[in-house]
Parts: structure tokens; C-alpha cells; sequence
């Protein structure tokens, strides 16, 4: 109780908080700050108006490893490094930003939709980080696109090709059982809706690269007040934050948009 600072546990409350909007459970909570269970169960109930969930964190690193999951954390992963690493938002700060602008990409570039999750929870791209810090995962780079993608640490980096490059062919079935579940039932009965099927799985594909190329893609990001602007290009080079680009990035070789 002596030596505790007023702003620096204010600060950890407003970060609790954001985290909190974002989706954290209360372990991730926990860690992240200095703050009691009893304020943070508090706090959470508060901002969220109702009980924080129970039971254990998501704690699988083959999760990241399916193709749609490795897609959006590989995007995610991306611009929380960039982030860390050249803005002044470092390690948890990063994660809620970082965290915010995979969101507004998530889905197709067009946000996620209110109430809906974005196939990266907020619970799991902590998890995401803490695998990186623990050295059990590592960034692959694409022979074909060049994209940095999310791999098993140690695996051998010759001749890796991504999974837009190269989708597994059932990539999007999970997608499509969520989305259009009806569909999917007919689905398996009816010649004519599995051909409704294949386009479900289609839209999935074409999901996932509008979501990298809106990772990529420079332009039309450029509007809103400017401390958006410069995290929004942040996550423009992210997926591609190679160190020859960097130099790129930081001399305003992006700006003119
Ligand atoms: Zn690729």
C-alpha cells in the first residue's frame, strides 16, 4: 500500500478498460496489470454489465495454424510488431491498438459487425504474443507474396508459401457453416445447394485476401484525424514490415495518400 502512484494505477485502469471493450477475460486482466481480482471483477462488470466469464484461456498453438486463424492472427501479428516497435505504444498499449485495427480490417475491410467476434479474439492475440515472447512461434516469409505469416518456431523457412497463396482445399468450410448454417444443411443433401456451397467457400477465399490487401494495400485509408491516419498506414506496411521497407515507411515514401 505504501509507494503506489495514483496516475500509474489510473492508467491501469483506462488500459483494463479498453481491454475489457476489446474482449479480455479477467486473466489477461490479471496479468497485464497490478490491479486487484476484486477491482478488475468490478471493473469488468461495470464496463461490460455483466459477470466475467470463467475457465481457462484458449491455450492451443495449432490454432494459429489453420489456414483462416493463421490469416487474420498473421495480420494482426504484423501490426502489433509494427506498432512496438516504431510507435511510442509498447508492449500492452500496442496490443489494444494493434488489436483495434485488426478489428476495423476483420472483416473484409469492412469492420466487424456489432455483436459478432472477429476470428481473432482479443483473449487469443494476447495468447498469440506470449507464444512469440516464449519463442514457440515465429514469423515465415512467403516465396510468392513475401508476407510475413505465423509458423511453429524452427520450421524450416525454404520454399514457404502462405496460405492465401496456396489455400487447403476445404479452406472456408468452417466459414460457411457458421455464416449460412441453412445453406449448409441443404447443402449435403441437395446437388444444387453444394454448388451454393462452393460459392459460400468461394466468398471465404475471397475474404481472407481482401483482408491482407487491406493490410497492403496503400490509399483511400488516408482520411480522419492524423494520429488515425499514421496507425492506419502502420498496418498498411505491416504485413511487409521487411527491413527494406522500413526505411520506406519512415521517410514518408507512404504519405502522399
Ligand atoms: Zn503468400
Amino acid at each position: 500500500m505504501s509507494k503506489k502512484s495514483v496516475a500509474k494505477e489510473a492508467e491501469e485502469i483506462l488500459l483494463a478498460t479498453d481491454m475489457i471493450q476489446l474482449g479480455a477475460r479477467l486473466q489477461v486482466l490479471q496479468a497485464e496489470t497490478s490491479l486487484s481480482y476484486d477491482r478488475l471483477a468490478r471493473l469488468y462488470r461495470e464496463v461490460k454489465e455483466c459477470s466475467p466469464p470463467k475457465g481457462m484461456l484458449p491455450f492451443s498453438v495449432d490454432w494459429f495454424m489453420t489456414w483462416l486463424p493463421n490469416i487474420h492472427s498473421s495480420v494482426f501479428y504484423s501490426i502489433y510488431r509494427y506498432l512496438d516497435t516504431h510507435t511510442p505504444a509498447k508492449k500492452s498499449r500496442a496490443l489494444v491498438e494493434a488489436y483495434r485495427l485488426y478489428a476495423e480490417q476483420a472483416d473484409g475491410g469492412l469492420g466487424t459487425p456489432p455483436g459478432e467476434e472477429p476470428v481473432l479474439s482479443f483473449t487469443r492475440a494476447w495468447m498469440l504474443i506470449r507464444f512469440f515472447d516464449s519463442n514457440l512461434l515465429q514469423l515465415s516469409y512467403c516465396e510468392r507474396c513475401k508476407g510475413g505469416f505465423i509458423a511453429h518456431a524452427h520450421d524450416p523457412q525454404a520454399g514457404f508459401v502462405c496460405a492465401i497463396c496456396r489455400p487447403p482445399p476445404r479452406a472456408g468450410k468452417t466459414r460457411k457453416r457458421r455464416t449460412t448454417s441453412a445453406t449448409a444443411k441443404v447443402a449435403s443433401t441437395s446437388p444444387r445447394a453444394a454448388a451454393s456451397g462452393k460459392a459460400a467457400d468461394a466468398d471465404s477465399k475471397r475474404d481472407a485476401i481482401a483482408l491482407t490487401q487491406a493490410g497492403v494495400a496503400a490509399g483511400k485509408l488516408a482520411k480522419g484525424p492524423a494520429g488515425r491516419t499514421r496507425s492506419r498506414r502502420a498496418a498498411n506496411v505491416s504485413l511487409h514490415d521487411t527491413p527494406e521497407l522500413s526505411p520506406l515507411a519512415s521517410s514518408g515514401a507512404l504519405s502522399e495518400t
